[in-house]
């Protein structure tokens, strides 16, 4: 780490304290900046990185509602608009009682690299409550994203800022939230993606992170001139994005063997099937139930509680060839990235947000496996968002074909971009710096020209 770095993080968590989240996104990249800024000394001279670290806004808000027994609850809500330089603010809503400013700061400075790298015109930001829907009736869910709304409504835009869905924001609560921004500001716009298909949305938005984490893989794995026909993989977390990145590894020809939940793990040694992936889907997202119930059906699997005082996460602790992390940050840590080399794994493709720790991260580069990290892998959610913006603007909507070959051609291209930008800065074969440097560029060079603002 140069003198640079080691000040600037210094400043960052002197400035921003308890929020560990947040300086690990920055730390991990301002090191890979640091090959850029030995070159290009006019990047620091302009302070991008210090004004890319600071939110161009950042709005917390009192979310207060009543619920269908009457009682009166009060949430937070928040919505950090982190970058504009090359488009509108984008990025999702998380709802989960984890949810704090720095982890949301954390996610929306991810987002700004990462939407770069789409090479659609799109900013970064995040937003979100920690409201927990787990558990919760419908109506009580829409009476949450009605008042949230009531609030949030007056800060977004089809120009400004357009939210989309992250954890525990899907379908049903973008659809809350889309019903009442429309009646507040009395407007049909393409202000949030990841609508439903009858109201605005684009085929393929919720499958895209999960189908565009395999393409990424898929990519990696075919610079080894392999494919994923007969690959092992374990996949974590067991919503939006775990499902589909399931879906599409079969699709390829590879065995999916596991699926997780906040409260444990289920390990199918014979693979999860078409069959078991529908009933998945139906135990998830209809029933809302829990992963737990995947062994009442097929009695072959094994499921295993998490145990919070274990230091390692047992999932990453299978024979495999790939892993799908897709649950959330911070969930394989250097126990678990070990655990995974020495099980066989070599392709990392990161469904979820910085699931790897900086350690773990450390390891999977020493022993250089093809590791994708969630910037470049998971980058297609937000690309068909990008999409979806398009169609509603056009009004005009696209096929499943027509978008499924769009998003593959944008994950071919970010992987591109990570091989090329590692190559030009000498370090081949690392897709860590390929992606923060390809994502960075294109932001520093727009805010150069747009001045000091
Ligand atoms: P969902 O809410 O649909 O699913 C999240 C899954 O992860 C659930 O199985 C959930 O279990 C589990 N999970 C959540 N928090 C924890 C935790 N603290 N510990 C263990 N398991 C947990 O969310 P998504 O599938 O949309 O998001 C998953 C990841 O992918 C996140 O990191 C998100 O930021 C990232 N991502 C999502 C995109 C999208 O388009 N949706 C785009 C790009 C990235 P439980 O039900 O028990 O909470």
């Amino acid at each position: 780490m140069s003198e640079y770095v080691k000040d600037l993080m210094a400043e960052v968590k002197a400035k921003h304290p308890a929020q560990p989240e947040f300086h690990q996104a920055v730390q991990e990249v301002a090191e890979s900046l640091d090959l850029v800024f030995e070159r290009h000394p006019e990047y620091r001279s302009a302070k991008i990185l210090e004004r890319i670290i600071e939110p161009e806004r950042a709005i917390i808000f009192r979310v207060p509602w009543v619920d269908d027994q009457g009682e009166i609850h009060v949430n937070i809500g928040y919505r950090i608009e982190m970058n504009s330089a090359i488009g509108p603010y984008k990025g999702g809503l998380r709802f989960h009682p984890s949810v704090n400013l720095g982890i949301l700061k954390f996610l929306a400075f991810e987002q700004v690299f990462k939407n770069s790298l789409t090479s659609l015109p799109m900013g970064g930001g995040k937003g979100g409550s920690d409201f927990d829907p787990k558990g919760k009736s419908d109506l009580k869910i829409m009476r949450f994203c009605q008042a949230f709304m009531s609030e949030l409504f007056r800060h977004i835009g089809p120009d400004t800022d357009v939210p989309a869905g992250d954890i525990g924001v899907g379908g049903r609560e973008i659809g809350y939230l889309f019903g009442q921004y429309k009646k507040l500001r009395n407007e049909f716009t393409g202000v949030l993606t990841g609508k439903g298909l009858n109201w605005g949305g684009s085929l393929i938005r919720p499958e895209a992170t999960g189908y565009g984490a395999v393409y990424f893989a898929a990519e990696m794995l075919a610079t080894k001139n392999q494919t994923l026909d007969g690959k092992i993989c374990l996949v974590s977390g067991s919503g939006n994005v775990a499902q589909y990145t399931v879906e599409k590894i079969l699709d390829l020809g590879g065995k999916p063997v596991t699926l997780s939940d906040s409260n444990g793990y289920i390990y199918d040694e014979e693979g999860i099937n078409r069959e078991k992936l529908n009933f998945v889907m139906e135990l998830k997202n209809v029933r809302r139930g829990r992963i737990k119930e995947y062994v009442d059906k097929y009695k072959n699997a094994v499921y295993t509680a998490f145990d919070p005082y274990l230091d390692h996460n047992p999932l990453w602790d299978h024979k495999a060839h790939c892993a799908f992390p897709s649950a959330t940050q911070n969930e394989i840590n250097w126990i678990d990235a070990q655990n995974l080399i020495k099980n066989g794994v070599y392709v990392v493709s990161e469904g979820a947000n910085m699931p790897t720790t900086i350690e773990g991260v450390n390891i999977f580069l020493e022993n250089k496996i093809l590791y994708g990290p969630g910037k470049a892998a998971n980058a297609g959610g937000v690309s068909v968002s990008g999409l979806e913006m398009s169609q509603n603007s056009m009004r005009l909507p696209w096929t499943r074909e027509e978008v499924d070959n769009r998003l593959m051609l944008i994950m071919k291209n970010i992987h591109r971009t990570c091989v090329q930008m590692a190559e030009r800065f000498g370090t081949p074969g690392n897709y860590v710096n390929g992606a923060n440097i390809g994502g960075f560029l294109k932001v520093a060079d727009a805010m150069i020209d747009q001045g000091v603002v």
